[in-house]
């Protein structure tokens, strides 16, 4: 049986970056720019045809994160220093994001 898919630790690599330490001893690096531009909220996606919604022109590659914060034990929100931070990231999401 395949054991659940948990973070075990969060680290600030830099100001633009972070690193996910999962419970498998898979690390990986994330972005914020990048994640941002992968929002998956309401506002951001269209939710009938999956259209992006923001122009991934206006999206900043300097963005930081205020907090990162998990959401039950599946997910995480990451409060943006700007843009949209509505988006609930997924644990599969997040892993299956290649570098
Ligand atoms: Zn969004």
């Amino acid at each position: 049986m395949k054991k659940p898919l948990l973070i075990k630790q969060i680290q600030q690599k830099d100001n633009y970056t972070f690193s996910i330490e999962w419970n498998d001893e898979i690390k990986q690096d994330f972005r914020l720019s990048t994640l941002q531009k992968v929002c998956p909220c309401a506002n951001c996606v269209d939710e009938y045809t999956g259209k992006r919604l923001t122009n991934p022109a206006t999206l900043q590659e300097d963005v930081k994160a205020i907090s990162i914060k998990s959401v039950g034990r599946y997910a995480l929100q990451i409060q943006f220093t700007k843009g949209c931070s509505t988006g609930i990231y997924s644990f599969d999401t997040l892993r299956q994001m290649s570098q």
